[in-house]
């Protein structure tokens, strides 16, 4: 039996990802870049796959390049840089002013 990349439940011996995660995935991918992260969590949500197992997936970093959830914040950070003006000029202030406001959204 394989192990999913992402929850390290038990997967499919060539998809290396299981159904759940696998849904989560294309769901992510249609998401990203288009909805704030309340809105993304939400959208997740309506896969039916259960809260933990959704975070676990998030936090998972199979790549090494980033877990999902920082990967999707730094596209969210990017895009709302973008929208404020202030690509370029990435002062600690102006890094925390995005942070309150990325924390701003409705969990
Ligand atoms: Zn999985």
């Amino acid at each position: 039996m394989a192990r999913c990349r992402y929850c390290g439940e038990g997967a499919r011996l060539l998809a290396r990802i299981c159904a759940d995660c696998k849904k989560l995935l294309a769901c992510v991918e249609q998401l990203r870049g288009r909805v704030g992260f309340g809105e993304f969590l939400d959208g997740l949500e309506k896969t039916g796959v259960t809260k933990e197992k959704i975070m676990t997936f998030l936090k998972a970093d199979p790549d090494g390049k980033g877990s999902i959830q920082d990967q999707v914040t730094a596209e969210m950070t990017t895009e709302l840089m973008k929208v404020m003006g202030i690509a370029g000029r990435q002062s600690a202030p102006d890094v925390k002013r995005i942070r309150e406001l990325v924390d701003k959204e409705p969990k």
